[in-house]
């Protein structure tokens, strides 16, 4: 049987077996979270407590700061400690509110479920979305909100729901739909309300016919298709799933609303689902710990906020001395190398490898087999990026599209001389856009 995807990409071994069949634990109530301020892409959140202020579990503790924003709730009861710059994933120092657990789960009495779907209308259900403080979890940590206002001439048509996991190692999304599939079933519905679109898709990679099933069970009589999607990486990137899903192409620099398409992850469908039936904002999340370099693997509740120190002791610690952490899946989650960062909005997964698999020999000089532009889904030319960003020569990696390249890390995987392509891309990128504002 032929299932659906898109052109090119690449066959990863899926090393999910770890954790893929592991139902989803709650993680204990952690000693203290440290909750930064900039948990998603937009304007940073601001503080409506101060430092010796009692919070109760759910209670706003920071303000959406603008449309593109979002609120921050506290994801545990206990006391305001701190309200200060700490470490963050991107590596940099970043204003976080920092609260010590009461050793109790006092939920905030303002808590209760928003009306029914029926009652609500597109306006409420979008405002509803920022109070819930919902941000893409798919990693990509955009206000969901935003995406339902279409820009003028342009009409959603469909919510496509991202289920197909496609990154090695992680599981978690596997598990919130075989466990949590009404939850997306109403979220979607109540997005397909507040983007007056006209029917939802979701996107499964067949190798998870439990959660397929699943899907189809909680969405029957609804307009809502389930979809299994062939098994090959990068099939969750946005661009390739639309077209995988709809056969729609999505324009390089355009966005999917070009297509008539809304994208949100079904972490955030459940996440939107959980708050319309209980009235509870985005607190927690589930995140899958995984990798040769953990003693016990898992999928987890985890409250936003908790060290990465306190998941992984939760799940026996290191089996060795670790050789490297990834923050989200091993193709796109940037390496960390402390454990003081908090599991945020956007965290899908903790992968410890050992040494032994990160230990590599040094890159070799490109050989011309083009193996890595057979493989890129943006039809670019990795190989050039490679060669020019490794001299600095920006002004050609321009030229040649590097702001086409999605960085999905297929031509780094398939590179047979081992060369840091999506490395080199990023630096590049990231050498432009700063000389871009130096002017
Ligand atoms: S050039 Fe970018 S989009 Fe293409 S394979 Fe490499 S990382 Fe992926
Ligand atoms: S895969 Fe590696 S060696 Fe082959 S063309 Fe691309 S960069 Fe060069």
């Amino acid at each position: 049987m032929r299932f659906r995807t898109f052109k090119k990409g690449v066959y990863l071994p899926g090393n999910k077996e770890r954790t893929a069949s592991l139902p989803v634990e709650v993680l204990p109530l952690p000693r203290q979270v440290v909750l930064p301020l900039r948990q998603h892409i937009g304007a940073p959140a601001e503080p409506v407590v101060a430092v010796g202020d009692e919070v109760l579990t759910g209670q706003k503790i920071a303000e959406a700061k603008g449309k593109v924003s979002l609120p921050l709730h506290a994801s545990i009861s206990g006391k305001v400690v701190a309200i200060e710059p700490r470490p963050h994933v991107s590596g940099e120092l970043v204003p976080a509110i920092v609260i010590e657990s009461d050793g109790t789960e006092r939920m905030a009495p303002e808590l209760h479920a928003p009306p029914r779907l029926e009652e609500l209308s597109a306006e409420q259900l979008k405002e509803l979305m920022q109070e819930a403080g919902l941000a893409g979890m798919g990693g990509a940590a955009f206000p969901t909100h935003v995406k339902y206002d279409p820009p003028p001439g342009k009409k959603i048509e469909y919510i496509l729901l991202n289920g197909a996991e496609c990154e090695p190692y992680l599981t978690c999304d596997h598990r919130l739909m075989v466990e949590r599939a009404d939850d997306i079933i109403l979220g979607l519905m109540a997005m397909l309300k507040a983007g007056q679109a006209t029917k939802g898709l979701i996107g499964v990679e067949v190798n998870k016919p439990d959660a397929l099933a699943a899907l189809e069970k909680a969405a029957t009589g609804l307009p809502i298709e389930v979809l299994p999607l062939k098994v090959k990486y990068p099939q969750g990137e946005e661009k390739m799933l639309i077209y995988a899903a709809t056969g729609r192409v999505v324009p390089a620099g355009a966005l999917p609303i070009e297509v008539g398409v809304v994208v949100n992850n079904v972490a955030t469908a459940a996440a939107f689902g959980e708050y319309l039936r209980t009235g509870k904002p985005l607190i927690s999340r589930l995140v899958t710990v995984t990798g040769a370099g953990i003693k016990s693997p898992k999928n987890l509740e985890v409250r936003l906020g908790t060290l990465l120190e306190d998941v992984l002791n939760y799940c026996g610690g290191f089996t060795d001395a670790p050789g490297r952490i990834i923050l989200g899946g091993p193709m796109t989650g940037p390496a960390q190398y402390r454990l003081d960062l908090p599991v945020m909005k956007g965290t899908s997964g903790i992968v410890v490898q050992t040494r032994a698999e990160v230990e590599k020999p040094d890159y070799g000089p490109c050989i011309r087999c083009g193996k890595c532009v057979d493989v890129c889904p943006y039809n670019a030319l990795p190989n050039y990026f490679g060669l020019y960003a490794e001299h600095d020569r920006l002004a050609e990696v321009e030229k040649y599209g590097i702001f086409d390249c999605r960085e999905c890390g297929s031509c780094t995987y398939v590179c047979p001389s081992r060369r840091p392509l999506l490395q080199l891309i990023k630096d590049a990128k990231r050498k432009i856009m700063a000389s871009r504002k130096t002017g």
